[in-house]
């Protein structure tokens, strides 16, 4: 069985993000960019298919700008086997990342497709869900324990409150949740062995799908400016400022 795993260049999770000064959206240059966690664990989660011989061919995708292809190449480091990157001018939205998947899918034939549950940059949580829609393909979203077991596959669920259990039949898409697993680093010969893993390059016209432009950024705001924390010396001074200053306790 192919897996095609989905992963989305972000920034990084450890950088403090900024605004741009005129609120149009959040400022890039300069800033380190990385592979979106969600989709780190969606890849580890291939390949650990593929360890376990349920997966014979690990395909992973990403859509954007050529830069993209760094993202590409860490996951073949991680143990995919090869890359397509769809290359197009910024980050399309959700919809159209959806239709090239579906495209990709449809040429490759994967019976699995694994995404992250959501991209930390734009919060959406919906590529997926789209792309089974799209598929018409069962979907089993926000997993933390995959079992495939003949042609099915059983999906433990995070669900408000605690877990729920399904199973889909293959082929299917699954979204990663935190839990799923832990990913690991790529080693350094995995890296070097990465650099001749073959990455195809595709455009959105070659694939007969034309972007949609649905949605419009209108304002980025920053959060609020917290106040800064205080230090207390006891249990005492603790409870009297919840009572009488943050007026949480009475
Ligand atoms: P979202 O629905 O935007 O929150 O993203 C959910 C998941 O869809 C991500 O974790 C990726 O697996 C996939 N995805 C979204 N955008 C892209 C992209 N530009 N390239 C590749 N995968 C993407």
């Amino acid at each position: 069985m192919k897996i095609l795993v989905a992963v989305k260049r972000v920034i990084d999770y450890n950088v403090k993000v900024r605004v741009k000064a005129d609120k149009t959206n959040v400022d890039l240059a300069n800033v380190k960019m990385a592979m979106n966690p969600f989709c780190e664990i969606a890849v580890e989660e291939a390949v650990r298919l593929k360890e376990k011989g349920v997966a014979s061919e690990i395909i992973v995708i990403s859509i954007g700008a050529k830069q993209c292809q760094e993202q590409i190449r860490t996951a073949l480091a991680l143990g995919a086997d090869r890359g397509i990157h769809i290359e197009t001018e910024g980050t399309p939205d959700s919809l159209s990342v959806a239709k090239l998947l579906a495209k990709v899918v449809a040429e490759e034939q994967p019976g699995l497709v694994i995404l992250g549950k959501q991209a930390i940059d734009s919060d959406n949580n919906q590529t997926g869900q789209m792309l089974a829609a799209l598929l018409d393909r069962p979907q089993a979203t926000f997993a933390s324990e995959v079992v495939v077991a003949a042609d099915k596959v059983s999906v433990k669920r995070e669900i408000d409150g605690g877990l729920q259990t399904i199973e889909v039949d293959l082929p299917a898409i699954i979204t990663a949740d935190l839990r799923l697993n832990e990913p690991r680093y790529a080693s350094l010969p995995n890296i070097m062995k990465a650099k001749r893993k073959p990455l195809d390059v595709k455009t959105p016209e070659e694939l007969g799908v034309v972007l949609s432009n649905n949605i419009t950024l209108v304002s980025v705001e920053p959060p609020a400016d917290r106040k800064a924390g205080i230090k207390v010396s006891s249990v005492a001074e603790l409870v009297d400022k919840l009572k009488n200053e943050a007026k949480v306790l009475s």
